[in-house]
């Protein structure tokens, strides 16, 4: 269980990291140029995959808490039941990423200043560098670009999570996320981070503060 909270309280950071960095380049738009084509294309890039992430997270935080999430009297079953609604009201996840693609294609300075982003962070984590300098080969080549679309959005969302941890998060919350989500030995369920993870830390961290 401490092994499933912890992937949980990644998930959590990452999305909340993104969040904040997105608001941060609404707050800056208006004076600055790059940062208005960096909020052009991170907005459809954090739409798509927080919304598509969020539905995993609380299907997963519903059994957390075993029957008692099932039944209604728990607040689970509305969000695990609205939860869908998000990527469709936002923008359905194909048409986000088809966003995304317009947006390169129409101002390509904006994936350039999302790499200058993510490129920041590289020299301290290697499977964050191999991951990163694997899209950029990823997104030279426009052949089937539609197609491809959800691949290269999906590698766009997780790279800015992973450099936003890596220069604003705890090292330990950080190292946890580029290697269970960036790394070659990506598993695809909650609660299979390595053995050795300091799950009490990155559970701490998430654990909210009262008084
Ligand atoms: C509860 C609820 C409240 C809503 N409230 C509002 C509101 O207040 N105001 C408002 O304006 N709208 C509202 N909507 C509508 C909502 O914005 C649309 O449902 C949404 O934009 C998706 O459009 P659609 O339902 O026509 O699905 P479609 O666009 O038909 O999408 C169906 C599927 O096709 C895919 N798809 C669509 N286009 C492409 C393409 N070009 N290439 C590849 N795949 C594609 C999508 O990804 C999706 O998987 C609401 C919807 C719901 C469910």
């Amino acid at each position: 269980m401490r092994n499933v909270l912890a992937d949980l309280c990644l998930e959590s950071a990452a999305s909340t990291a993104l969040v904040l960095r997105l608001a941060r380049g609404f707050d800056e738009s208006a004076n600055s140029v790059e940062q208005a084509k960096f909020t052009r294309i991170a907005t459809a890039v954090a739409k798509y995959w927080i919304t598509k992430r969020a539905v995993a997270v609380v299907a997963e935080s519903l059994e957390c808490i075993g029957g008692n999430g099932y039944v209604e009297e728990s607040p689970l079953p509305r969000l695990y039941r609205d939860v869908p609604l998000n990527s469709l009201w936002e923008g359905a996840g194909n048409v986000q990423c088809l966003d995304v693609l317009r947006a390169m294609h129409k101002e390509p300075d904006s994936i350039s200043i999302f790499f200058t982003e993510i490129r920041a962070a590289m020299g301290v984590h290697h499977q964050f560098d191999r991951f990163v300098t694997r899209l950029e080969t990823e997104l030279r080549d426009t052949s089937q670009a539609e197609t491809r679309a959800r691949r290269l959005v999906e590698g766009l969302a997780l790279a800015l999570q992973g450099a936003l941890l890596l220069q604003h998060a705890p090292a330990v919350v950080a190292e946890a996320f580029c290697t269970a989500r960036l790394g070659d030995d990506h598993r695809h369920s909650f609660g299979t981070l390595p053995g050795g993870t300091d799950f009490e830390a990155i559970i701490e961290r998430a654990r909210p503060q009262v008084g």
